[in-house]
C-alpha cells in the first residue's frame, strides 16, 4: 500500500460535491501541512481550486483502520492547513464542491462526473514525491456509470471503479477521470490504443469518419517526431470530449486530454455537412491535432520553468509561443500533412490567423516573449483593453514558425524545415513513460537552432528573434505566401464593412441597441469619445441596432453624426466624423484571400 492514498467518492450530484478521504501513512510528526493547488498546468491562471472546499476534517487512525478523535487544523493561508503533530496515520476528509463545466476543474451531477485530481485532492507537503494510490468508490449516484482515465489501474472492476496508482502527485494531477456513459470510438496508432469517448448527448455521430480522421491525425504526429521507430511517449491515449450546446476548449496531458466542443462541430452519420459545419468539425479535429502535439510538446518537452510545476505559485517563462505557438502550427499542418483537409482550406486557416493577429493594436506594444510571460495577468485575464495591449502567443507563434519554416527551408536550400529542429528538441529535451525530458532554458531554442543548423543560420536567427519574438514586427504572411507562388488578393469588402473597420469598435447587442465591448486605439470611435461599456442607442436621431449600424454609417458617408449614448445612466451626445468613399476605397485592409478562391 502506498503511503499516500486518496479515495474519491462521487456523492452528491443534487449538491454537486465529491468527498474525499486522504490517508496519510507517515504524516510529519512535527506537524503535517496540506495544500489545495491554485492552477492547473496548460491553463495559466490563478484558480484558487481551495475555494470549492465545502468542509474538511482531520482523524487520526488506529492499529485497525478506525478513526480515533478529531485532530486540530490550522488553517494559515486560503490554500494550506497544518495537522497538528500525532503518531501514527491521519486521514483528511473533505467534501469539495464541483460543479464547472470545463476542461480545468471538476463537475458532478446526476448525469456525469469530470475531474481534475488538482481540484479535488489536497497536495501532502514534503510528500509529492511519493507513490500515490487513488481508489474511485461506486456510490448510489454512479450506478451504470463507468470510469474513463487513463491513470494506471491496480484493481478495479469492469466499470473503472476500485484501484489506480500513481508515481507522484505531480501524475495524479496529469490524468483527468470522466465518469458516466460514454459514446466510444477505439483504434490502434502504431500498436499504441487509443480511445475518444463522448459525454453530453452524442448520438448519431459518424463514428467511422471520426475513427478515421483521428487514426490518420495521431499516425501523422507518431511519424512526426520519430519516423523511424515510432515509439510514443505514452502506452495509451484517451480524448475525453464534453459536448454541450456551446462551448470549445481543451487542456493537455500526458497520455490524454480534455475536450470541450459543440454538438454542431461534430459530424453526423445521417448528414452531408454544409461549408459551415465543415469548418467547425475541422476546428475540432484543429483542436484534437494540437492538444496531441503537446503530449509531446509541453508534457515532455518543457520549460525549465515548469520543472517541477509550483502549484501555489505562478510559473513564469517566455517561451509559450513556441509551447502554444508552434503548437498551433502544427496542428493545422498535420492536418493537412495527415489529408484531413487540403492545401487551400490550409492556406485559408493560416490567413484567418494572420487577420486575427492584424485585427488587434496590442501586437505593436507587446511582444510573444513578453504575452509569454504576462499570460497569468495579461492572456488569461481577458478585459475591455486587450486588443489594444495583448497579443497571442497561440496565434503570432503560430506565424512565426510558419515565418521561421521558410527562412530554413530557404536557407538550407530546402534540405531542412523547422521538421528538423522540433525533431531535433524532442531528442535532446523529450522523455517517455512518467518522465520528463530535460528541461529547456529560457534561451534552451536558441541553442537548438543553432544545433540543427548550423552556426551559419544563428545571425539569420538572432535577427528573427529579435524581430518578432522579443520584438513587435509584424510576420508579413501575404509577402511570405506571395514569395512561395501564392497568389493572393485583398478581400473585397462593401463600404459598410469598411467603416465599420475604420471605426475600430468592437459591437453587440444589449437591449436592441448597440453596445460597445471593445474600443481599438487610434480609431475613428476611440477620437470621438466612444469608451467600453457605451450603449450607442441613436444615430443622428435615428434608432440603432447590431443589424443596421453599419447601414446607417455608410449613409452618412464624409459626415459628421450625432451618436447618442447611455454611459452608465446618463445620456450623452458625441460627434463622429466619418471619412469619405475615396479615403475609404483607399484605406489598406488586412484581410486576403486566396486568388482564383
Ligand atoms: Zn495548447
Amino acid at each position: 500500500m502506498a503511503d499516500i492514498q486518496y479515495t474519491i467518492y462521487p456523492m452528491d450530484g443534487l449538491g454537486h460535491y465529491f468527498e474525499v478521504e486522504l490517508l496519510i501513512l507517515h504524516p510529519n510528526p512535527f506537524g503535517q501541512k496540506i495544500q489545495m493547488p491554485n492552477w492547473i498546468p496548460g491553463s495559466y491562471m490563478t484558480r484558487d481550486f481551495s475555494k470549492h472546499i465545502l468542509s474538511i476534517h482531520a482523524f487520526g487512525q488506529d492499529q485497525h483502520q478506525a478513526l480515533k478523535e478529531p485532530l486540530h487544523l490550522l488553517q494559515t493561508n486560503s490554500d494550506t492547513w497544518e495537522i497538528e503533530a500525532v503518531q501514527g496515520p491521519v486521514i483528511i476528509k473533505t467534501k469539495v464542491y464541483a460543479f464547472d463545466n470545463s476542461v480545468r476543474t471538476a463537475f458532478l451531477d446526476t448525469e456525469r462526473g469530470f475531474l481534475n485530481f488538482s481540484s479535488v485532492c489536497l497536495q501532502v507537503v514534503g510528500q509529492t514525491q511519493k507513490p500515490i494510490d487513488c481508489v474511485i468508490e461506486q456510490t448510489a449516484l454512479t450506478r451504470g456509470w463507468e470510469v474513463v482515465t487513463t491513470l494506471p489501474s491496480v484493481k478495479i472492476d469492469k466499470h473503472g471503479f476500485g484501484k489506480y496508482t500513481v508515481a507522484q502527485y505531480d501524475a495524479l494531477i496529469d490524468h483527468p477521470v470522466s465518469m458516466g456513459r460514454f459514446v466510444k470510438i477505439s483504434w490502434n496508432s502504431y500498436g499504441i490504443p487509443h480511445q475518444i469517448v463522448f459525454q453530453g448527448t452524442a448520438e448519431n455521430l459518424n463514428l467511422p469518419l471520426l475513427k478515421a480522421d483521428l487514426k490518420a491525425i495521431c499516425d501523422t504526429h507518431i511519424a512526426f517526431f520519430d519516423p523511424n521507430h515510432h515509439v510514443t511517449p505514452f502506452n495509451q491515449y484517451i480524448f475525453h470530449v464534453n459536448v454541450v450546446g456551446n462551448g470549445y476548449g481543451g487542456l493537455e496531458h500526458r497520455a490524454s486530454t480534455a475536450l470541450i466542443c459543440k454538438r454542431s462541430d461534430l459530424p453526423y452519420a445521417a448528414q452531408s455537412p454544409q461549408a459551415e459545419d465543415l469548418k467547425a468539425y475541422q476546428d475540432f479535429l484543429g483542436l484534437c491535432s494540437h492538444e496531441y502535439f503537446h503530449s509531446w510538446m509541453v508534457k515532455k518537452v518543457q520549460p525549465l520553468a515548469f520543472q517541477p510545476y509550483r502549484l501555489n505559485q505562478r510559473n513564469y517563462t517566455k517561451l509559450l509561443w513556441l509551447f502554444e505557438g508552434f503548437t498551433s502550427y502544427y496542428d493545422d499542418l498535420q492536418l493537412l500533412r495527415s489529408a484531413r483537409i487540403d492545401l487551400k482550406t490550409y492556406l485559408k486557416r493560416l490567413l484567418d490567423t494572420h487577420h486575427q493577429v492584424m485585427r488587434n493594436p496590442g501586437r505593436h506594444h507587446q511582444s510573444v516573449a513578453q504575452s509569454s510571460f504576462d499570460a497569468w495577468t495579461k492572456y488569461y485575464l481577458m478585459d475591455e483593453n486587450t486588443p489594444n495591449a495583448v497579443v497571442s502567443y497561440y496565434a503570432k507563434g503560430s506565424l512565426i514558425a510558419f515565418a521561421l519554416d521558410l527562412l530554413i527551408r530557404d536557407f538550407s536550400n530546402q534540405t531542412k524545415s523547422l521538421d528538423d529542429v522540433m525533431r531535433a528538441v524532442w531528442q535532446e529535451h523529450g522523455a517517455y513513460g512518467d518522465q520528463v525530458g530535460v528541461g529547456l532554458t529560457e534561451n534552451g531554442f536558441d541553442k537548438m537552432i543553432t544545433k540543427s543548423l548550423g552556426s551559419s543560420f544563428r545571425p539569420l536567427w538572432i535577427g528573427f528573434k529579435a524581430a518578432y519574438i522579443d520584438g513587435t514586427q509584424d510576420i508579413d504572411v501575404v509577402e511570405l505566401l506571395q514569395s512561395t507562388g501564392i497568389a493572393l488578393t485583398p478581400k473585397k469588402l462593401t463600404i459598410a464593412e469598411k467603416l465599420q473597420q475604420s471605426l475600430g469598435l468592437r459591437i453587440q447587442s444589449q437591449d436592441g441597441f448597440v453596445k460597445v465591448t471593445h474600443v481599438l486605439e487610434s480609431y475613428l470611435g476611440q477620437q470621438a469619445g466612444l469608451c467600453p461599456n457605451d450603449l450607442i442607442v441613436a444615430l443622428n436621431h435615428e434608432k440603432v441596432s447590431v443589424t443596421n449600424f453599419s447601414h446607417l454609417l455608410a449613409r452618412h458617408c464624409h459626415q459628421k453624426v450625432k451618436l447618442s449614448i447611455f454611459r452608465g445612466d446618463l445620456l450623452h451626445h458625441l460627434t463622429l466624423q466619418l471619412p469619405s468613399q475615396s479615403a475609404l476605397q483607399e484605406e489598406r485592409m488586412n484581410s486576403y484571400l486566396l486568388a482564383n478562391d
